[in-house]
């Protein structure tokens, strides 16, 4: 049975006809909302992967219904950005590029910079890589995804703003958890009941943004930067410790081939130059337990000790 006629059956996507949104993964975001009021207070919103457009037209409903006055009403922001060219939706700005890529990072972050520009109280990302069907790449391109999608928002967010993205649920959540926990005080993964349960979507929901003590934003390009390279780029021993390592996926994917790229390509000088970098700055527990989490960490760890024994 093909694609089109399972569609058909589906509630979602019949309701999506209906009532003109333009894909179902609209109801998505409305389940969203319903379970953690999520647009409650906002005004101003990022969405990126955002083609066809339906969690913008969500947005676009919810941000400017909400509004009292014509003032409120100019006062909206939504900024949707996708590879793909959208239909245009009204109030919504479009940005056509790859959330990857800096240029398209810095064409976001332009609209919420300068002072009279406000911060984003949302941001919204339910991109999707093509999925090859092999698990293990499947979430490494998603959470390289998250990744970018998580370094824009460290730049667009007030403080306090919300955080919404797909993720493909994976042997170990934790891994993203922790990470995430680092930049927002609340963190919850919720399936919504219009993902289809074949699905391994889920998506990671997140309030309270806060920069950690010590973490200076920076545009990450996942497919590009040697995560060795983030903590010399900005001097932070933080940066080098948070985000970047979102991209290997979970520890049943990425263990090896992360191992793998330490045997080739990492000195004993580089070794020795992280390890110092990391722990020369941190004495805290917390600390320690996400060094402790970190694969590529690890192995710096286990082969100072093993340099040590020689
Ligand atoms: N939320 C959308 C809606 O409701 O209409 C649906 C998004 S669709 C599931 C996933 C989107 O992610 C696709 O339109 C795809 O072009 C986009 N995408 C995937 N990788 C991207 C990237 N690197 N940069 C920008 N968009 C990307």
């Amino acid at each position: 049975m093909g694609k089109t006629s399972k569609d058909k059956r589906d509630i979602y996507y019949r309701l999506a006809k209906e009532e003109g949104w333009r894909a179902r993964s609209a109801f998505k975001l409305l389940h969203i909302d319903d379970t953690f009021g999520i647009f409650d207070g906002v005004h101003r919103a990022v969405d990126l992967c955002a083609a066809p457009g339906s969690w913008s037209q969500v947005l676009s409903k919810k941000l400017f219904r909400s509004c009292l006055t014509d003032d409120e009403k100019l006062a909206v922001k939504i900024i949707a950005v996708d590879l793909q060219a959208m239909a245009p939706l009204q109030g919504v700005v479009q940005i056509q590029g790859d959330i990857t890529k800096e240029s398209t990072a810095e064409a976001i972050i332009q609209h919420f910079s300068s002072d009279t520009h406000l911060k984003a109280q949302l941001v919204v990302c339910d991109g999707a890589p093509d999925v090859t069907g092999v698990h293990e790449m499947d979430e490494y391109m998603q959470n390289q995804l998250i990744v970018s999608a998580l370094s824009i928002a460290t730049f667009v967010l007030e403080p306090g703003g919300k955080f919404v993205a797909k993720i493909f649920k994976g042997n170990d959540n934790c891994l993203l958890e922790s990470q995430m926990r680092a930049f927002f005080t609340n963190f919850r993964i919720y399936k919504p009941p219009s993902s289809r349960s074949s699905s391994i979507e889920a998506f990671v929901v997140c309030s309270g943004f806060h920069l950690p003590a010590g973490y200076i934003p920076q545009i990450i390009n996942p497919a590009r930067d040697d995560i060795r390279s983030l903590s010399l780029r900005t001097g932070s021993a933080t940066n080098r410790r948070l985000i970047p390592f979102i991209a290997c996926g979970d520890l049943n994917g990425a263990i090896d081939d992360d191992t793998a790229n330490l045997d080739n390509d990492i000195s004993l000088e580089d070794i020795e130059m992280t390890y110092d970098a990391i722990m020369g700055e941190s004495d805290s527990t917390e600390d320690f337990k996400l060094l402790l989490n970190d694969v590529f960490l690890q192995e710096i760890a286990l082969r100072k000790l093993q340099i040590a024994e020689k």
